[in-house]
């Protein structure tokens, strides 16, 4: 990348009112963390009201990145091919928070293999791609959806909620504003919270280059029944009780919250449009994040689509 300014997108506070996609293709390899695989990946630029689709070029197969299209949540966010469920692409989530971190509406992605790579467990990297491919604003109006009435799915103590923040204007712009809560009995992350209005800005320098996490005693466990078999330092922060075993240290305080800060703004890229509302998560992960938006969408009164609504609304 010798050579190659990093080029930062401009309305850093906001995301304006038009669709994204990127000025041109760019592409990397990496490994997938979970299935320790070499995989290919391509993010090429698409047109408007395209969203964001995930291709397998090994299978042929196409995957919109929508919530319904979430096939497992339990160690990432999968898709699948609603027409051939076996068609899979797995850890999509920290590019997914790239695309919604700095406003990128319609993109194609092509992996050669079952997930996205790992890369260094953050949305840095992905932020570095997508800012050397740089991006042009569409004629179509982005998607905008407005939460109107707070859904809020459990599990024991965890929680997600999203509330309504008051009609979209042309003078607020859409606005996701998250707080988010963890407590875990290991002492070096323990609890921890992490508060955010999402920017471009606030994205790129709060949130984007906090890594994923996984205990010891979790890896070990995992690689036993032959999952994170691409895990490592290099991708993932890994703590042991108090001690955080990563040569480095972390990036930053709250490095923990921070990440799962992130998986919730990819997930929540999964709508398919800017959230516009407050979302609150404790001890929250990928499970909740998708049923919040399944059970968002399930009620016709808790949202609306402005961007369907008349002109003169969002004026
Ligand atoms: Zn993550």
């Amino acid at each position: 990348m010798d050579g190659l300014a990093r080029l930062p997108f401009p309305a850093a506070t906001s995301f304006g009112w038009r669709q994204r996609t990127l000025k041109s293709a760019i592409d990397c390899v990496g490994v997938g963390v979970h299935s320790g695989r070499r995989i290919n990946l391509v993010i090429r630029p698409a047109t408007a009201d395209h969203g964001i689709v995930f291709r397998r070029t090994d299978l042929g197969r196409s995957i919109a990145a929508r919530v319904e299209n979430v096939c497992d949540t339990k160690l990432c966010t999968v898709l699948a091919d609603p027409d051939m469920p076996s068609a899979r692409v797995g850890t999509i989530e920290h590019l997914m928070a790239a695309f919604a971190g700095i406003g990128i509406d319609n993109a194609l992605v092509e992996v050669n293999g079952p997930e996205v790579p790992i890369l260094d467990g953050s949305a840095g990297p992905f932020l570095f791609l997508l800012d050397c491919a740089g991006f042009i604003e569409q004629e179509a109006p982005r998607r905008i959806i407005e939460v109107l009435r707070t859904v809020r799915v459990t599990a024991g103590d965890a929680y997600a909620e999203l509330r309504p923040l008051g009609p979209v204007t042309r003078a607020s712009h859409p606005i996701l504003e998250m707080d988010l809560s963890i407590d875990f009995t290991a002492s070096a992350i323990g609890r921890q919270s992490c508060s955010l209005r999402l920017t471009p800005d606030n994205f790129r320098h709060e949130i984007a280059d906090a890594r994923t996490f996984a205990q010891a005693c979790d890896v070990r466990q995992l690689q036993a029944s032959g999952l994170a078999l691409g895990g490592s330092l290099d991708n993932a922060l890994v703590v042991d009780g108090a001690a955080v075993l990563n040569p480095g240290g972390l990036r930053m305080d709250n490095e923990f919250a921070r990440h799962k800060l992130l998986d919730a703004v990819g997930d929540l890229a999964l709508a398919g449009g800017c959230v516009h509302g407050r979302f609150i998560g404790y001890r929250s992960g990928h499970d909740l994040n998708n049923r919040l938006l399944r059970t968002l969408f399930a009620d016709a009164t808790a949202w609306r689509d402005v961007t369907t609504e008349p002109l003169s609304v969002v004026a």
